[in-house]
């Protein structure tokens, strides 16, 4: 079956300010790698922006109002951060809608069977923002609000996040603190910002699984955290979608972290990963864009994972 796409180009839009590594080369970058022959079969779909009532099951009202109103309305007016890594540009708050949309409508034609699996090509990420905190580069939590989504809109009871970039989730964590019907696991480096993720947090429904990775670890250690820890988990808990925080600052050669993996990792997860959905949610997969900072690596290891999720 299919694999579908989704992005908008005001997701390029959104500028952060001169030199931050959250930049719109990024996402230019997995966009042109996802451009080569192989990737044809790709169903490409434009963003739609998501409702309010969408991004307010996971953020109260009134926080996404604040964001809203705090994009600046004219380019000399620069950036207005929200904290001192997270700001608003122009565009920010469009891309961010979209963002959020992008995920939703991915988990809508997932759900309704239009496709096997999904990947979102989207920015700002999002696994970092809190309820009321925009933080580390994210607005909304784009995962969340899907999750949320499925949960809400299509009554479905359970739903996995696996999240394989370099930083703890903390906002999806949270988010599933709040549900119970939502599992959380996260590979990541520690210690590194935003400095949660502990091993010993479960989650209030013991529905967390957090698994540290000591700086200079590789590819033996990132899969063994998957292979013992992550997996399991996940296929006991057997939900009925698998959604994926896709980010790829665990490469070597990612300047924000220092974990060793190569790009082959991040296929090789997605295959584990896919298996899972395989044994437990008729494959049902949706995956959105979060980290990744050098564009090389980011652009090689985005195409090997939607690589993946079109050969299932
Ligand atoms: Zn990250």
């Amino acid at each position: 079956m299919t694999t579908l796409f989704y992005t908008h180009p005001i997701c390029i839009e959104h500028d952060p300010g001169p030199g931050h590594p959250e930049r719109p080369d990024r996402l230019r970058s997995v966009l042109a790698a996802l451009e080569a022959d192989e990737f044809d079969a790709l169903d490409r779909h434009q963003a739609p922006k998501a409702e309010l009532f969408q991004i307010e099951r996971v953020h109260p009202a009134s926080y996404v109002e604040n964001v809203l109103r705090q994009v600046p309305r004219s380019r000399q007016s620069g950036q207005v951060h929200l904290d001192p890594d997270t700001a608003l540009s122009p565009a920010s708050g469009d891309a961010a809608l979209h963002a959020a949309g992008a995920v939703t409508a991915a988990v809508d034609a997932v759900i309704g069977g239009q496709g096997q699996n999904a990947f979102c090509a989207v920015r700002p990420p999002g696994h970092h923002a809190e309820a009321e905190q925009a933080m580390g580069f994210c607005f909304f939590n784009n995962v969340a609000i899907g999750a949320l989504q499925a949960m809400e809109a299509h009554g479905v009871e359970k739903v996995a996040i696996v999240d394989f970039d370099v930083h703890h989730g903390n906002g999806s964590q949270s988010a599933a603190d709040r549900h119970r019907g939502l599992f959380y696991a996260s590979s990541h480096q520690s210690p590194a910002y935003p400095g949660t993720g502990a091993e010993y947090e479960h989650g209030l429904h013991g529905n967390i699984v957090n698994v540290e990775l000591e700086p200079g670890s590789g590819s033996d250690r990132f899969r063994a955290a998957y292979r013992d820890r992550i997996l399991p988990a996940l296929g006991e808990f057997a939900p009925d979608l698998l959604m994926i925080s896709a980010g790829f600052d665990a490469h070597i050669r990612d300047p924000l972290c220092q974990l060793n993996l190569v790009t082959e990792d991040f296929a090789w997860v997605t295959r584990e990963l896919l298996a899972v959905a395989g044994d437990c949610c008729s494959d049902r997969v949706v995956s959105v864009l979060e980290g990744g900072y050098d564009l090389p690596a980011l652009a090689e290891s985005a195409a090997a994972h939607v690589r993946v999720l079109i050969d299932r």
